[in-house]
């Protein structure tokens, strides 16, 4: 009851430079509710495995050029085709910002920064492979010896005076303000003996490498904007852990924004994903 209090409070919807998970609503549970629909309906359609339906995707998401093509011209011949007609007509609502976006930016960001270039058909993937990931690797996840949550920087950017202080791993939350989104989200965590971290100094390959020495079996959670959050995973899965994760409700901070704004998680959705 308490951290509902708090969620409803402070849950007020947030657009960020290429995609807001509120679309048009007023909260994220629509979202949610139509990522599981439409994971549903492309696991029925082409009667694939979640694990073989989520290689495939990810496969298909490294070539943008190819898609952005075939989402252009909407040939529906193709599975890829079929699959992003049908991803543009249920979840174009969530990604309003990428074409501004990408008209927006620089041509060096090419060579220093690809993944801001993400294109509208590598969003609609990304948000099936996260959900995708999820189902897959969740009760490997939770039933590790160690398990770890990387929350970004950028959720606690806006707090002045914020406490947080590093250990050996990397920053943690000192629950000094109840309105700060990382402090909910911490609270969560703990409760379900997940080790939330502020992700600031460790790189995470060498983290992967170090946690694996330490402990038998270790999952990683990560909390990040779509593009992040989907690399990630990625990493994660070629790591060979059990990986999890939430995306931010919209992608605010300095990188794509030019400054730090307020952001937020479904708190709804993170209670559901590690319980
Ligand atoms: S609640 Fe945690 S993350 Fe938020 S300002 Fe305080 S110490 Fe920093």
């Amino acid at each position: 009851m308490k951290n509902k209090i708090l969620y409803v409070d402070n849950y007020t919807p947030v657009t960020g430079k290429t995609y807001t998970l509120f679309g048009e609503n007023v909260t994220t549970r629509q979202y949610y509710s139509t990522i599981r629909d439409v994971t549903d309906h492309l696991l029925d359609q082409f009667s694939l495995s979640e694990q073989d339906l989520l290689n495939y995707l990810q496969k298909v998401s490294r070539n943008r050029y190819s898609l952005a093509r075939i989402l252009r011209k909407n040939p529906q011949g193709s599975r890829p085709g079929i699959i992003l007609h049908y991803l543009h007509k249920t979840l174009s609502a969530y990604s309003p910002g990428v074409e501004e976006h990408l008209r927006s930016e620089p041509f060096y960001k090419f060579f220093t920064d690809y993944a801001i270039l993400t294109n509208r058909a590598q969003y609609y993937l990304y948000m099936i492979i996260i959900e995708l990931v999820n189902r897959v690797y969740k009760s490997k996840f939770l039933a590790c010896d160690y398990k770890i949550a990387l929350l970004p920087y950028c959720l606690r950017a806006t707090q002045t005076d914020c406490k947080a202080s590093p250990d050996e791993v990397d920053y943690l939350c000192r629950g000094c303000r109840k309105d700060c989104f990382i402090n909910k989200v911490s609270t969560l965590l703990n409760e379900q003996n997940i080790h939330p971290y502020i992700w600031r100094t460790t790189g995470l390959k060498s983290l992967l490498r170090q946690l694996v020495k330490r402990y038998d079996t270790v999952g990683i959670m990560g909390v990040a904007c779509i593009v992040e959050l989907a690399r990630g995973m990625n990493s994660c899965q070629e790591a060979g852990l059990p990986v999890i994760g939430l995306p931010l409700n919209a992608n605010r901070c300095i990188r794509w924004m030019g400054d730090f704004y307020e952001n937020s998680v479904d708190l709804e959705e993170l209670k559901l994903l590690i319980s």
